[in-house]
């Protein structure tokens, strides 16, 4: 979470909301890629710090599954970001701060764990979850 939140860091330097994440290979402790929100810098609606860091992971491993990887985000996923963790077939999501307006793994909708869905990755939240939400408020209250 610590490798996330410096890559959120990066996302604020752009006039991106700070959202980093990383994906960890297999073993759980070799970083296979990262990524900050690139929404503003990329002028791209879909370049959410998650999308970025999976689509690195696969091009990293060298194939589109990811599985027994860990996605590890300092915000709580929005639908589009946990659709593509259910492809990515990503086996655990840890993240940071809950995201009560827009979050898609417990929040307002839980995606990744519906049980009509035949993957469903393990979910740890709350992790370092303060200092995720304080990068945001502090973002929000700058603006
Ligand atoms: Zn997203």
């Amino acid at each position: 979470m610590r490798l996330a939140l410096a890559e959120a860091e990066r996302a604020d330097r752009s006039g991106d909301v700070p959202v980093g994440a990383v994906v960890l290979a297999p073993d759980g402790s070799t970083v296979l890629a990262s990524g900050h929100n690139e929404r503003e810098a990329g002028r791209d609606p879909t370049a959410h710090a998650e999308l970025l860091a999976l689509r690195r992971a696969a091009a990293a491993l060298g194939q589109w599954r990811l599985t027994g990887c860990t996605l590890v985000v300092t915000l709580e996923p929005c639908t589009m970001c946990a659709g593509a963790v259910q492809q990515s077939r990503v086996d655990r999501i840890v993240y940071g701060a809950r995201d009560e307006k827009a979050g898609a793994v417990g929040s307002l909708w839980d995606v990744v764990r519906d049980r009509r869905l035949n993957h469903r990755p393990e979910v740890v939240e709350g992790v370092l979850a303060e200092e995720c939400a304080h990068l945001l408020t502090a973002f929000f209250r700058d603006r």
